[in-house]
């Protein structure tokens, strides 16, 4: 379907017969019926295609991630229960023990500790790099045994920008692929494979999800990666897999290959499939994705702006803003020019006083989550980092005082109004 994203958001995936549901049937059973022991067999030995058994795949999963492939302009993709299932299955893909790879450090908390810690205990290292650095100098990062690039297109809750063109030229130059973690942009803002990134994950969670209802995420491939070319470097996918009798992925697959791995080996012994009905949930979201995206940056542009000029307000940091470093590269990559609805701040005072700010909140809840249609708040010193001293934190490029904001979907008066009454008690 070649239809403009706003279409597909809505129109995209699931595509009824005649007379046939309208809406996205919830397909809940775990299994599926056939006539034949041969015919069960053939799916087995990937020979045909077809449904057995809703660990591997699931009719109503596989229609909301035909609908993300098509909104990222991928060829393939994959649900997860979860982002952080995403990002792990997206790098475990093309990496086993003894190999590494390099992550860009400015990344979600979850995401670090997955690649600096579980990771390497099973022999998968990985060298975390400055993404602002010189290429010449993120080069230094690159190994024989190196597999792959992963980076966040706007980092949580750091709120950085990745020059994907800049990080899919390292990677390519080194034989090895560029993934992209698009959760905060989503495709309605940003697409990676535009700019070269090669696979692309997401918490579904967030902006895709939308009403904060599931937990969730997906790999997108784009196709555009020639494993082939580097046979030596990725025999997952290009070598027989014992587990399937021999099968090579590239040869069987071909531009499927990626995912028909991830899905016929990872999701298999690992199993982190997203229940039917969650992926129901998120189609939903997914219908109103571009009808959202622009009311968050919206929102968030307006807060940036009246917070900026507030005598109590130390700093703000929103890569939306005209006079930020990263705003040309924010209108290279990003439709409508504002990268999310997500910012950072901080108020004078320190620690103390934005604790006491955020208490005084009425409209703008605390919560761990971000991306969702209420507008909500979280301090990572108290919260999410909390077991860091202030001088760790700042080594993490959080600041004591910052702020992750998430504007949701409300009226701007109604927030705006909101942080002015909160302010006054500060
Ligand atoms: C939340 C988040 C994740 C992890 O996703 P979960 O769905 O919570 O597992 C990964 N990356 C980014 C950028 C996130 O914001």
């Amino acid at each position: 379907m070649d239809n403009h994203i706003d279409t597909i958001c809505v129109q995209g995936g699931w595509q009824p017969e005649n007379g046939g549901p309208r809406q996205l049937p919830v397909y809940q059973s775990t299994t599926f019926k056939y006539a034949t022991s041969q015919q069960m067999a053939d799916l087995f030995d990937l020979k045909a295609t077809g449904y057995f058994y809703t660990r591997l795949q699931n009719p109503t999963n596989d229609e909301v991630a035909k609908k993300i492939a098509q909104l990222e302009g991928g060829v393939a993709a994959m649900l997860t229960s979860s982002g952080q299932a995403a990002s792990f299955f997206s790098v475990f893909n093309v990496c086993e023990a003894g190999d590494h790879f390099i992550s860009c450090s400015s990344i979600y908390g979850g995401t670090f500790n997955l690649f600096a810690i579980t990771m390497k205990k099973l022999g998968i290292e990985c060298t975390f790099v400055d993404q602002t650095a010189p290429a010449e100098e993120i080069a230094k990062a690159f190994r024989p045994n190196t597999k792959c690039v992963f980076g966040e297109t706007v980092a949580n809750p750091a709120g950085f920008i990745l020059d994907i063109e800049k990080m899919a030229n390292l990677a390519h130059s080194h034989g090895v692929p560029l993934i992209v973690d698009n959760t905060f942009a989503t495709p309605v803002l940003c697409r990676p494979f535009q700019f070269g990134a090669d696979i692309v994950v997401h918490s579904t969670t967030k902006y895709m999800d939308g009403h904060g209802c599931g937990v969730g995420g997906v790999i997108v491939d784009s196709g555009n990666f020639d494993w082939e070319k580097h046979p030596d470097r990725f025999p997952g996918l290009t070598q027989p897999d014992p587990s399937y009798h021999g099968l090579a992925y590239t040869k069987a697959f071909g531009k499927g290959a990626y995912i028909t791995k991830a899905t016929a080996q990872l999701m298999r012994d690992l199993g982190s499939i997203q229940s039917p009905q969650n992926a129901f949930l998120l189609n939903l979201g997914l219908e109103s994705l571009h009808l959202r995206m622009p009311r968050h940056c919206s929102n968030a542009l307006a807060a940036a702006k009246f917070l900026r000029q507030h005598p109590k307000v130390a700093w703000v940091h929103f890569a939306g803003l005209e006079d930020d470093p990263e705003y040309p590269l924010v209108q290279k990559q990003f439709s409508g020019g504002i990268p999310c609805g997500v910012l950072t701040f901080g108020i004078k005072g320190g620690r103390e006083q934005s604790i006491k700010f955020m208490d005084a909140l009425r409209l703008v809840s605390i919560v761990t989550h971000v991306a969702d249609a209420r507008s909500c708040v979280l301090h990572p010193a108290s919260h999410t980092h909390r077991q860091l001293t202030d001088e760790q934190l700042r080594d993490a490029g959080i600041p004591p005082d910052l702020i992750r904001f998430s504007l949701g979907i409300e009226d701007p008066r109604d927030i705006i109004a909101d942080l002015e009454q909160a302010l006054e008690k500060v």
